[in-house]
């Protein structure tokens, strides 16, 4: 039979942040670009469901299309579920409503309520299905929030139609935040036993666990890249579930991710002082001048400037740079931080800032504009993670031709890779050991060969520029894991 003939497979992202609705990280830009690459494929067909957070900006909650609404049970609870939808740019997003649970001007919080609130989500999904007229073939769960749908499916719903048709996926973002909790939510939210817990299915060390139950149940497991994939299987990376995933490794792949091209191109970026090419960096300069300003740094060149971007946690990095920032900052270099994370860093670099205003620049905030003009207007890029499920980061700074400084870790590992002074090759610099000292001294080069190998450091520029940080060949990826579950059935 022709392809082209044969009915799309439907797939329905689940997943807790979507760009351009809501970000807090990198999940927000996969749920935000993957989809609409996966559309352009003639074999399948995604929507999207996801919480409605107050926090939405208010022009989009107004776009709103009411779908449906009905009572939910969520142990001994019933709460009122509303279902939402907007099509933007030709798929559907779906809204789980409830006030209760998300209207607060947070995304994330903390203790037994942020189990409340995404036990609520990850059933409502499952409840949404037959009444908003979508028959998904796949499911396609992403992270600890969407990580109880793949268990509850398996548990409640399977012999019941429509959902004995759907396979389950679920992509690990990061192992880290794996939704623990108490073991006696297990039947307080879901009406599951508490041997769920205690036999290690939905549970870990007698906790509930969202993420191993996600992992128990889901017919396949992904995650954001191959070197990430293999380091979870072990102990200082599988994060107490290194066990699970090697029982499961048959099931387990690791797919790379992409970035949105369409809108991280510093040829149409509205929000840079000027636009450039690979061909033409003159913009580049521009946007260098402008950051130098915003930064008020002086109006010099010469001296390299390095940004970092992201969420101020230990998850990247940033005890390394605790310890040698004063170094880093005599190595040459102006340094531009923007994040928001732990009060410990957020300090640090604040108390930097005042005490070197013409070198340091500390902004404490979460700024998409700011972002991408610091990614177009810096020299380098900062990102010495501990571990780095994928990272989007570098990737964006290697699209806006700033070459990037990073440990050698899942998907930096992956997209990175280290300038050779003999032929010249590479995109960047990079650092093996966990060592403050070894990411010193791959500061100490870069700042050397921009100053004494520009035309070395062009090519780098442009190489990276020009390098394919696409969905395309990622896309393809899902599209065969998708095809292949549905052939086991
Ligand atoms: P993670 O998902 O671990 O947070 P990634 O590198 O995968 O890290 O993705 C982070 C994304 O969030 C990037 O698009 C980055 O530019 C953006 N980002 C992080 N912190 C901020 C901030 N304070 N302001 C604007 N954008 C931010």
């Amino acid at each position: 039979m022709d392809q082209s003939a044969k009915p799309r497979k439907e797939v329905l992202f689940a997943l807790s942040e979507c760009v351009p609705f809501i970000k807090s990280g990198g999940l927000a830009d996969v749920g935000g670009s993957l989809p609409f690459a996966l559309n352009r494929k003639k074999s399948v067909r995604v929507s999207v469901i996801m919480p409605q957070y107050s926090a939405i900006p208010a022009d989009m909650l107004g776009e709103l299309e009411h779908v449906c609404h009905f009572d939910l049970s969520l142990g001994w609870r019933r709460k009122y579920c509303g279902i939402n939808k907007l099509v933007h740019r030709g798929i559907t997003f779906y809204f789980v409503d409830n006030r209760d649970y998300f209207s607060s001007d947070y995304l994330y919080g903390y203790g037994a309520y942020e189990a409340e609130r995404f036990a609520f989500f990850c059933t409502a999904v499952l409840e949404a299905i037959p009444r908003i007229g979508i028959s998904p073939d796949i499911l396609h769960c992403h992270d600890w929030q969407a990580g109880m749908i793949p268990a509850l499916l398996k548990i409640r719903y399977s012999t019941q139609s429509p959902w004995n048709k759907i396979k389950t996926v679920f992509t690990i973002h990061n192992l880290m935040y794996q939704g623990v909790f108490n073991q006696s939510l297990a039947s307080d939210m879901f009406n599951l036993d508490v041997s769920h817990v205690t036999a290690g299915r939905i549970g870990n060390g007698g906790d509930l666990n969202f993420m191993k139950a996600a992992l128990t149940y889901s017919d396949k497991i992904t995650t954001v890249s191959p070197s990430y994939a293999r380091e979870i299987m072990t102990p200082w990376a599988g994060e107490g579930l290194d066990s699970k995933l090697v029982e499961r490794q048959g099931d387990v792949s690791g797919i790379l991710n992409g970035i949105d091209e369409r809108s991280y191109d510093p040829s149409s970026d509205p929000e840079l002082a000027a636009n450039y090419s690979p061909g033409n960096l003159s913009g580049k300069y521009a946007c260098k001048k402008a950051l130098l300003a915003e930064c008020g740094f002086p109006d010099d060149d010469n001296v390299p400037v390095m940004g970092m971007i992201g969420r101020l946690v230990s998850q990247k990095g940033l005890d390394l740079v605790e310890r040698v920032l004063e170094e880093i900052l005599m190595s040459g270099v102006s340094m531009v931080v923007l994040g928001t994370g732990d009060r410990r860093y957020s300090s640090m670099f604040q108390d930097h800032a005042a005490r070197h205003p013409g070198r340091m620049a500390a902004f404490i905030t979460f700024n998409n504009g700011l972002a991408r003009r610091i990614y177009a207007g810096s020299d380098l890029f900062l990102m010495p993670s501990l571990f780095e499920p994928c990272g989007l980061a570098q990737m964006i700074s290697l699209k806006y031709g700033t070459l990037p400084i990073v440990r050698e870790t899942g998907g930096l590992r992956d997209t990175v890779f280290p300038f050779n002074e003999t032929d010249g090759t590479g995109n960047g610099f990079t650092f093996h050991d966990y060592n403050a000292h070894e990411m010193l001294y791959s500061i100490q080069r870069a700042v050397r060969i921009f100053k004494t190998r520009p035309g070395d450091w062009l090519r780098m520029q442009t190489r990276g520029m020009r390098q394919d940080f696409s969905w395309k060949t990622s896309a393809s990826e899902y599209v065969s894991l998708y095809l292949s579950l549905s052939r086991d059935s």
